[in-house]
C-alpha cells in the first residue's frame, strides 16, 4: 500500500471542505413547485409565518377554561358556556366561572388553564375539581403566538423538504413553494467489456450494471441523472466523452481509475486540465478513487467537479455514498451535506482476517426492532468480492470498520451507512 495516499478521514475532509466552499453559490437556479410535490426538493427562500401560532389560545383538551386560582374542589364553579373547535372566540371569561371546551377550540379571553374533562365533578350547570386534583395556570392550552409570531422566519433555505416541513408550510398558507433545481450528473462508464442490459454478453462480456445502479443512486439523492454513452479503454474514445458538452454540474467516471494497463482515465482527466485533490485512499473497497475538478471549458458554463469511481459495483456504490452524496447535497443546495451515519449493536463477529490500515465499508444487513432501548442488529453479508452483487443485494448498509481494527466483535456498538 503506498504510504502517500490519504486516510477515510482526511478524504473525507477534502470532500466536505469543498462541499463548504461550492454550496453558497452552486445553486443559482429556483423553482417554483406545488406543494404537494415538493417532498424531497430543498428550500431555496426562507418560509414566514402569515399569522400567529397558534392563531388563538389553543385548548390542548375537552374540559373546562377557568382561572387556576379560583378552581378548586371545594367550591363549584357555574359553566357560563361552550365553545366547539372551529367556532370563533368566546366572551370573555365572567369571573368566578367555567367555560366549557373542546380540543382544539379558542380558550375564552381572562382564563388560565383548562382543566380536563377527567378531572372535574360535574353537576347539570357546574364543575368542581376532584378531590386530589390540581391545576396550574397555563396547563392545557397553548397561548396565541407561541410556535411563531406572524412575520417570524419559520424555516431555513438550505432545508430538505419533508412531510413535517410541507405541513408547516401548509399551515402557514403556502401552496407553492420556492426550491432549487435538481443538479444535474452525467455518468460516463467506461471498459471494454462492458454491453448494454438487453444483449447478451459474448466471451469476457459483462452486462453495465453501474450505469443504471448510479442513476438511481442520483435521483435518490435528489438529483438528475444524464447517461451518456460508454466509452472504450482507449484514450480517444475518453478524450473524446471528455469533450463532449455535457451540461452537467457534476461527472461521476465509473472504471479505468486502478493502476491497470487500460485504466487510462486518469490520463485523459489530466489532458483536459483537471485538477485532483486527491488519486487514491486507504479504503476498502474503493482504493482508487478520484476526486477533482475540470475547469471551466469555453463551451461549458461553470467548472466541473468530478469522481472517478472504481469499476466494481460495490466499489462505486461504497465511494458514491462515502464521498459523493456530500457534493450532491452541496451542489443540491442542501445545507446538510455529511453522509448520515448511524449506530447499530454487532450481531456477529466480522472476519477478523484483515489487516488493519484501511476503513473498510463491509456491504451488512441491518434489522430494524420493535424494542425503544435497543440498538438495531447488524450483521455482514458474506461476498465475494466487490463485484459480487449477489450478496451486495441482501444487504441494505455498510459497516465501517475503522482503519486501526482488523475487525470488530459481537455485541460493539458500531457505525453504519444505510444504502
Ligand atoms: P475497473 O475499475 O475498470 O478496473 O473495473 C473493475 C471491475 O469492475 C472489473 O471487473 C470490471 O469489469 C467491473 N466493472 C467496471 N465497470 C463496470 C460497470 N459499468 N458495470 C459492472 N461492472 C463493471
Ligand atoms: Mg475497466
Amino acid at each position: 500500500m503506498s504510504s502517500d495516499l490519504l486516510g477515510y478521514e482526511q478524504a473525507a475532509s477534502i470532500v466536505a471542505q469543498y462541499a463548504h466552499a461550492i454550496r453558497g453559490y452552486a445553486q443559482q437556479c429556483r423553482e417554483k413547485i406545488n406543494l404537494a410535490s415538493a417532498s424531497g426538493r430543498i428550500l431555496a427562500s426562507p418560509l414566514h409565518a402569515d399569522e400567529d401560532q397558534p392563531p388563538f389560545p389553543r385548548s390542548t383538551r375537552d374540559g373546562y377554561a377557568c382561572r387556576a386560582t379560583e378552581v378548586s374542589s371545594r367550591i363549584a364553579l357555574p359553566v357560563v358556556g361552550i365553545t366547539h373547535a372551529g367556532e370563533a372566540p368566546a366572551a370573555p371569561l365572567p369571573e368566578k366561572s367555567a367555560w366549557e371546551i373542546m380540543t382544539g377550540a379558542p380558550v375564552p379571553e381572562g382564563a388560565d388553564c383548562v382543566v380536563m374533562l377527567e378531572h372535574v365533578e360535574r353537576t347539570a350547570d357546574t364543575i368542581r375539581l376532584a378531590p386530589s386534583r390540581t391545576i396550574a395556570s397555563g396547563e392545557n392550552f397553548v397561548a396565541r403566538g407561541a410556535q411563531s409570531r406572524r412575520g417570524d422566519h419559520i424555516l431555513d433555505s438550505g432545508v430538505s423538504i419533508g412531510s413535517s416541513q410541507i405541513a408547516l408550510a401548509a399551515s402557514c398558507g403556502y401552496s407553492a413553494l420556492e426550491v432549487f433545481c435538481r443538479p444535474r450528473v452525467a455518468i460516463l462508464t467506461t471498459g471494454d467489456e462492458l454491453v448494454a442490459i438487453d444483449s447478451t454478453p459474448g466471451p469476457g462480456k459483462i452486462r453495465n450494471s453501474n450505469a443504471p445502479m448510479l442513476a438511481a443512486l442520483i435521483q435518490k439523492f435528489g438529483a438528475d441523472p444524464v447517461v451518456l454513452a460508454t466509452a472504450a479503454d482507449t484514450a480517444e474514445a475518453l478524450d473524446s466523452a471528455l469533450a463532449q458538452v455535457v451540461h452537467a454540474d457534476m461527472l461521476l467516471i465509473s472504471g479505468g481509475v486502478s493502476a491497470g494497463k487500460h485504466d487510462l482515465v486518469e490520463p485523459a482527466l489530466a489532458r483536459v486540465g483537471a485538477q485532483f485533490y486527491f488519486t487514491g485512499v486507504k479504503i476498502q473497497p474503493g482504493k482508487p478513487l478520484v476526486f477533482g475538478e475540470i475547469p471551466r471549458r469555453p463551451e461549458s458554463p461553470t467548472a466541473q467537479v468530478f469522481f472517478g469511481l472504481p469499476g466494481n459495483p460495490i466499489s462505486s456504490a461504497a465511494t458514491f455514498h462515502f464521498f459523493a452524496t456530500p457534493i450532491l447535497a452541496a451542489l443540491a443546495g442542501s445545507n446538510e451535506i455529511h453522509p448520515r451515519f448511524v449506530l447499530a449493536q454487532l450481531a456477529r463477529d466480522t472476519d477478523r482476517k484483515a489487516k488493519p490500515g484501511l476503513t473498510r465499508f463491509l456491504p451488512a444487513h441491518c434489522t430494524f426492532n420493535r424494542s425503544v432501548d435497543a440498538l438495531p442488529q447488524v450483521e455482514t453479508v458474506p461476498w465475494h468480492g466487490s463485484g459480487d452483487l449477489t450478496a451486495f443485494a441482501q444487504s441494505n448498509c455498510f459497516l465501517v470498520i475503522p482503519e486501526d481494527k482488523s475487525g470488530l466483535g459481537a455485541g460493539s456498538t458500531v457505525r453504519i451507512l444505510l444504502h
